[in-house]
């Protein structure tokens, strides 16, 4: 009988679907074709308005109201409010959340979302047994409290920092452990060399090829960006410009090149071959995403943070700092000046960058998080214990 495994997950963002799909795909690799029923679930999806319609709304909100995304991650940023918050989810869709756990009967849950694992988790935890439970954190160093439930079998973490955040909100020390965050087992395989991700993208082989990415969902200034790049009129680079699901930033883009006769500069919607994208690249210009970070490093390719979401992606930032991965350049005039710093300063130093980078990676993670998730699925249901608070 295959294990029937839950991925609890949202829409919010590329990388908790992107974390979700990786874990899965390395169980079927690992355990077998036959070895597992997986299902995704989009918790927020569930439940009722607002909430269900975050999906929606989320690249709107960090993109157009950081002021209010940033007052909401503070608010949230202790782990007693984090509680509360997620307790009083949970009072107003308990009726929803349950109907997830009576559809989607589950051997395991894999939760790689923050904020509505509490309140998922307290609805399986109503019935008199519940599946073994991994949360898998998807957020790197400043990870919203949340995400750490008392509950939970299991907590997997990307960072020693992120690990401390969680026994900070009282998970014992046998229940949380670092791991690194999840990346498919196809991005490493589908890592060429640079000359042959050029040919299939049909990239300039003589020039520096300097990659623009903001999420899955495109946030951010990246157009701006891109015209103070091209501001600059640097010799010889490519701009290879990603928009994600963002279909009217790619339309804005597209209406800027043919006014500029931009030939040095090529714009993508949502692609599905990143790692290419990545393999191709000299430069990466990106928001500071956890999973393009994660990607990033993985790939050995020098970073340009462009900007961060406030509070929760602060510590993203620290972490490229200090490991001398890239440099924090919020805002396009700041981009545009250290890109072109670095071109000045020639292929050599961008390769010493290049192996900076790579010392972040952690291309296992995904392995062992599959590992873990598999071993809670053949474990027997838990006991619930009805009254214990997150
Ligand atoms: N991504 C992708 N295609 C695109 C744009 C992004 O596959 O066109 C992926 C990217 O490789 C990464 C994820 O979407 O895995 C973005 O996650 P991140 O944590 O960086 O940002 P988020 O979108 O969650 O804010």
């Amino acid at each position: 009988m295959p294990k029937r495994i839950v991925f609890l997950m949202s829409d919010t963002g590329g990388g908790h679907r992107a974390a979700a799909e990786a874990i899965r795909d390395a169980i079927f690799e690992r355990y077998g074709p036959d070895s597992m029923h997986a299902e995704l679930v989009d918790v927020y999806k569930h439940m009722s308005f607002p909430a269900n319609k975050m999906p929606e709304f989320y690249p709107w909100i960090v993109s157009n109201s950081t002021f209010a995304w940033s007052v909401a991650y503070r608010l949230g940023d202790s782990p007693k409010r984090a509680r509360l918050a997620s307790r009083l989810t949970y009072r107003l869709n308990r009726a929803n959340l349950r109907a997830i756990v009576r559809k989607h009967p589950a051997d395991a849950v894999c939760c790689v979302h923050s904020v509505v694992g509490q309140p998922a988790f307290s609805a399986f935890n109503s019935f008199p047994t519940r599946p073994p439970w991994v949360t898998v954190v998807t957020d790197l160093v400043t990870t919203p409290y949340f995400w750490y439930d008392r509950r939970v079998d299991l907590c997997l973490v990307p960072t020693e920092e992120a690990l401390q955040r969680g026994l900070q909100c009282g998970l014992k020390p046998q229940n949380i452990r670092v791991t690194g965050l999840p990346v498919h087992p196809n991005f490493m395989r589908r890592l060429t060399d640079k000359p042959s991700a050029r040919t299939a993208l049909n990239l300039p082989h003589d020039r520096t090829v300097v990659l623009m990415v903001a999420g899955g969902d495109g946030m951010g200034p990246l157009l701006e960006t891109l015209i103070a790049l091209l501001d600059k009129r640097l010799p010889n680079v490519h701009y290879a410009v990603i928009c994600g699901r963002n279909k009217a930033l790619k339309e804005k883009i597209d209406a800027v090149v043919e006014q500029w006769g931009a030939t040095h500069v090529s714009s993508y919607g949502f692609v599905t071959n990143m790692p290419q994208f990545m393999a191709a690249s000299d430069i990466l210009v990106t928001k500071a995403g956890p999973s393009t970070i994660t990607e990033a490093a993985i790939a050995g390719l020098p970073l340009i943070l462009s900007g961060a979401i406030p509070g929760q992606e602060d510590g993203n930032v620290r972490l490229v700092i200090e490991n001398n991965a890239g440099a924090f350049a919020p805002g396009p005039a700041k981009v545009a000046e250290v890109v072109s710093a670095w071109i000045a300063e020639g292929p050599a130093v961008l390769a010493k960058r290049a192996e900076s980078v790579r010392r972040i990676a952690r291309p296992n993670a995904v392995w062992d998080i599959a590992d873990a998730v598999w071993a809670a699925a053949n474990r027997p249901p838990v006991p619930s214990v009805p009254r214990a608070r997150p």
